[in-house]
């Protein structure tokens, strides 16, 4: 599908960094996210107004007043109801033209099965540990990219996980973590870093999009060098971002493949 009229107007500050070829995979393209909380609303949001063609949006639950410290895509009138019909409303008054398919329900592996082969890329921003091991098996099992974007009070995490070619979450946490980082009703968050993880995520969901079928080598140019033809870079694979906005702390650690990783050592 072509860039039509109003879509050329709307993207017209995005088409001199992702090319006119990148914006049409963009609207090609289809992102599942689990969870459109604090993280996964903004990162929802932002592939929305990035021109991304389709959102399946996983996010059970009615909106309560605890939500509204982060939750942007929720309103203060909606509390008692359910978020996810808030969560679409939101989205399509920025942009109408995003097909949403929502589903109010909690993210299982049986539920991401039924999804993945729709889906181009997959954003985990879930809180919920369990929920994070499901789609890392799924993304494994139908070999989708997988963006890992995790946040607690002040700090955050990010990694891009390839199928075959990256660790997956699980040789990055052989065991499930015990710690209070991921007990999903209790952590504090600040709702502005839950935000920048979602657009974090975003940013790499994009590069994901725009890598596709060129397998991020680009073409070769003239002079023999490689040109992807965008300029927003390749995403952050085994590697993970780890950061603490408390004293903007940044730093990214190399990750390796686990052995014989049960999810995807037999790969
Ligand atoms: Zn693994």
């Amino acid at each position: 599908m072509a860039l039509k009229e109003n879509e050329l107007a709307r993207f017209a500050r995005h088409i001199p960094l992702l090319t006119e070829e990148g914006q049409e995979k963009l609207k090609n393209a289809t992102a599942l996210i689990t969870r459109c909380g604090g993280v996964g609303g903004a990162a929802a949001l932002y592939l929305a107004a990035a021109g991304v063609g389709r959102l399946i949006l996983v996010h059970e639950g009615n909106t309560t007043w605890s939500n509204l410290n982060r939750m942007i895509l929720q309103s203060y009138d909606w509390v008692g109801k359910p978020r996810i019909v808030k969560i679409r409303e939101s989205i399509h008054r920025l942009n109408p033209d995003v097909e949403i398919i929502a589903i109010a329900e909690p993210f299982t592996e049986d539920l991401g099965n039924e999804l993945a082969s729709q889906a181009d890329v997959l954003l985990s921003c879930t809180p919920v540990w369990r929920e994070r091991v499901a789609l890392n098996s799924v993304a494994i099992r139908y070999r989708k990219p997988l963006i890992e974007a995790a946040m607690n009070g002040m700090e955050g995490t990010l990694t891009v996980i390839v199928p075959n070619e990256t660790p997956c979450l699980r040789c990055i946490y052989p065991e499930d973590p015990t710690n209070d980082w991921w007990d999903p009703w209790g952590f504090p968050v600040l709702g502005a870093v839950a935000g920048m993880t979602g657009c974090f995520a975003a940013i790499e969901a994009i590069k994901v999009i725009l890598g596709r079928g060129t397998g991020d080598k680009g073409r070769k140019t003239e002079q023999g060098t490689r040109d992807t033809g965008h300029k927003v870079g390749k995403p952050l694979t085994n590697r993970m971002l780890i950061f603490d906005t408390a004293n903007h702390d940044y730093r990214i650690v190399k990750l390796r493949r686990l052995p014989n990783c049960p999810v995807c050592g037999q790969e």
